[in-house]
């Protein structure tokens, strides 16, 4: 159990498309909820099988002031980026593209008519961070250990005595708990952090609370540990970190501090500018066109 802490908070997370037809759940942000932690997006694509011709494919886009966190389930991707990378991603591993001051990139499925299962995050950077130089990693095994029935995989930060090679920028955590039968164990918690829990696949208890694929469960700072418990096989991300304490806008493929930010951001992706260069050869699928940005609701308070 979440000993004497506040009782979590349930958010559903909207379902929509990406690429063309692949449908993903999207955590966050919500109104409910922007952040937890620097974890700022979290949609769970999938699991989908494609059609004989089809596959997940994401023409050119651009991206500021973030990093994009690919934690693979099924299926295969290419990422391609204006730095010049291209790095297929497999079933347990971690692509993390850190966008600082700007980077383009795509993603394609590596063969059409396959499977696609996969959680797919977004890394505010903090003030101090979010300038740097865009960079790309791609992590093919992460730390892990089984604990009570489960196999915990760290994906990013300190959790049960492991450290991720994962390279993030401020104090957060992310990890999968994975079981293939009955499984019950305590995770301990960070003092200060705030937690929060996806099921991938099957059903879970987390902190006494029943979770199924679709729901964010949200826990505030101040709980000392989590029971995290299943009667079969399941998958669980479990994401955390400290309140990020920075206002973020986040519009489109970006995360800003100003309006002027994210309209320079804009005309630079716009008249095809260096600062985010070109992704060579790219994706089958057209570079992404932004929407609009007078009048959409910047704020995320
Ligand atoms: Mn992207």
């Amino acid at each position: 159990m979440n000993q004497n802490a506040p009782a979590p908070e349930r958010i559903a997370a909207r379902v929509s498309i990406i690429g063309e037809d692949t449908p993903i759940r999207r955590a966050l942000p919500s109104r409910a909820r922007r952040m937890v932690g620097a974890w700022c997006f979290l949609d769970h694509a999938g699991p989908v099988q494609f059609a004989p011709d089809d596959g997940l494919h994401v023409g050119a886009h651009p991206h500021i002031g973030l990093q994009t966190f690919t934690w693979m389930i099924e299926g295969e991707l290419m990422h391609r980026d204006s730095l010049g990378n291209a790095q297929i991603i497999r079933p347990g591993q971690v692509n993390l593209m850190t966008a600082g001051r700007g980077i383009a990139h795509t993603e394609d499925s590596v063969n059409d008519g396959g499977r696609l299962h996969a959680a797919q995050l977004w890394i505010a950077l903090p003030d101090g961070e979010r300038f740097r130089a865009p960079a790309f990693d791609h992590y093919p095994q992460l730390p892990g250990k089984p604990l009570d029935g489960w196999q915990v995989t760290l994906l990013a930060g300190r959790a049960l005595g492991l450290e991720a090679p994962t390279r993030i920028y401020s104090p957060m955590v992310g990890m999968d708990w994975t079981c293939e039968d009955a499984a019950r164990a305590v995770l301990p918690l960070e003092a200060g952090f705030e937690y929060a829990a996806m099921v991938l696949r099957g059903q879970a208890h987390i902190g006494g609370e029943l979770l199924t694929p679709g729901e964010l469960l949200y826990f505030a700072p101040g709980g000392q540990s989590l029971e995290i418990a299943s009667d079969a096989a399941c998958q669980v991300l479990i994401l955390g970190g400290e309140p990020f304490g920075e206002e973020i806008l986040l519009w489109w493929n970006f995360v800003a501090r100003s309006q002027a930010e994210l309209q320079a951001a804009l005309d630079d992706w716009e008249s095809g500018s260096e600062r985010f260069g070109k992704v060579h050869p790219g994706s089958r699928a057209a570079p992404l066109k932004a929407p609009a940005l007078d009048g959409v609701r910047l704020k995320n308070a």
